[in-house]
């Protein structure tokens, strides 16, 4: 065998291939619908924007969609129209617009631990952080993987909280049979161009709660119902006519994508299983999970390299990873300075987010390019102390 291109051996691949691509429909039928839009007068939140939204309620079997700008409008004015107060509960192993929308808000992030197994929030952590203060839980499908939401939705209920679902990656996942949309009091889905299905930006509302929906659609909008006369604190999330026309042609798409990523997941999984301290999020037996993102964790010692070295041999094979998600939100600049700062004690949650890489994926990526991206991995490993003596040195 050639040595990994990090200790002087030939690249694996040529060229630095995608991390992630989003896959898009023909432009023909795109063009078709923008030139209907611009010559109808109408570009934002009109007709396009109402099929978009009918289109993925159907889809996810839920009563109300409430299409806005991105996921991190949607969350902001969710948490507004439910009228959330003093204290959220939400994991810290999430993407930050998870608990920015929490702080735009004026609202308290309380960190919870993520069980080691599936690194979801773990409702055995959530009980000893609820106080009078406390109006929400906020969880998040980590990669579209469903979180333990029957033992959320007790928690949520005993205690009288309003249960909240960062779905950003979760636009086809399943739990226990049925879609993701129509848990807790909403679900907030993006569809900015890294997510499966794609408006170039955009984000959808999920409630079978009509008045919700109604505040919702009031408040992406000023909260102006139409007499300039604003009810509540609200803000332009219209989206444009022109997103909409290609989120309802890439939503066609979704199970495709969703085959697909799985396909390429189940693949990464065989080849990769035999390499020692490599292991993967656990996918419940009744759950579907999206793979908006493969993220394989490192345990350095049965490695032989730490996650920062792999990434580092991987990207001289042209092979670019990320860290998804690392730093921990309460590892973030941001958070340091909140003036409510506290110390946080999230054992799991560091230790995942210390070692996790996250390996490239997208829908239409080749299947031999995942069998590339596990050989050179094969390589790496075997040469483990030659490359750990250079990257030490
Ligand atoms: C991408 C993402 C968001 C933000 O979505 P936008 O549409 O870009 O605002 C929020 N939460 C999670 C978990 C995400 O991955």
């Amino acid at each position: 065998m050639d040595k990994p291109a990090i200790l002087g051996g030939r690249r694996f691949f040529r060229k630095e291939i995608p991390f992630s691509r989003p896959t898009l429909p023909k432009t023909q039928r795109i063009l078709k619908n923008i030139s209907a839009s611009m010559d109808s007068g109408m570009i934002t939140n009109s007709k396009f924007v109402k099929k978009l939204e009918d289109k993925a309620a159907k889809y996810l079997n839920v009563k109300h969609c409430v299409a806005v700008t991105n996921c991190t409008s949607g969350l902001m004015l969710t948490f507004r129209a439910l009228g959330l107060t003093g204290e959220v509960i939400v994991p810290s192993y999430t993407f930050p617009a998870t608990v920015l929308a929490i702080l735009w808000n004026g609202l308290k992030p309380v960190f919870v631990d993520i069980d080691p197994k599936a690194y979801n929030i773990d409702p055995a952590c959530i009980e000893s952080r609820i106080n009078s203060r406390t109006s929400a839980i906020v969880a998040v499908y980590v990669y579209g993987n469903p979180p333990d939401i029957n033992g959320l939705e007790k928690i949520a209920k005993a205690s009288k909280l309003k249960l909240i679902f960062d779905a950003a990656h979760a636009f086809g996942s399943k739990y226990n049979g049925r879609f993701a949309g129509g848990f807790g009091d909403a679900e907030i889905f993006s569809l900015s161009p890294t997510k499966l299905i794609t408006a170039g930006e955009g984000g959808l509302i999920t409630t079978d709660n009509y008045e919700l929906a109604k505040k919702l659609i009031m408040g992406r909008n000023y909260a102006d119902p139409g007499d300039y006369n604003c009810r509540f604190i609200g803000l332009n999330a219209r989206m444009p006519e022109s997103c909409a026309i290609l989120g309802i042609e890439t939503l066609q798409d979704a199970e495709r994508c969703i085959a697909r990523r799985n396909k390429l997941a189940r693949l990464y999984k065989l080849r990769l299983k035999e390499i020692p301290g490599i292991y993967f999020h656990k996918v419940e037996e009744n759950s579907r999970c999206t793979f908006k993102d493969f993220s394989v964790y490192i345990e350095p010692k049965q490695f032989g390299l730490n996650r920062d070295g792999l990434a580092a041999s991987l990207k001289a094979e042209n092979i670019p990873t990320r860290y998804y998600f690392y730093p921990a939100v309460h590892k973030q600049i941001f958070f340091k300075k909140c003036y409510f700062r506290y110390k946080v004690h999230l054992p799991v949650t560091e230790k995942i987010s210390g070692s996790i890489l996250s390996l490239p994926i997208y829908s239409h990526m080749p299947e031999e390019d995942v069998e590339k991206i596990c050989l050179a991995l094969k390589r790496i490993y075997k040469f483990r102390k030659e490359i750990r003596k250079i990257q030490n040195g």
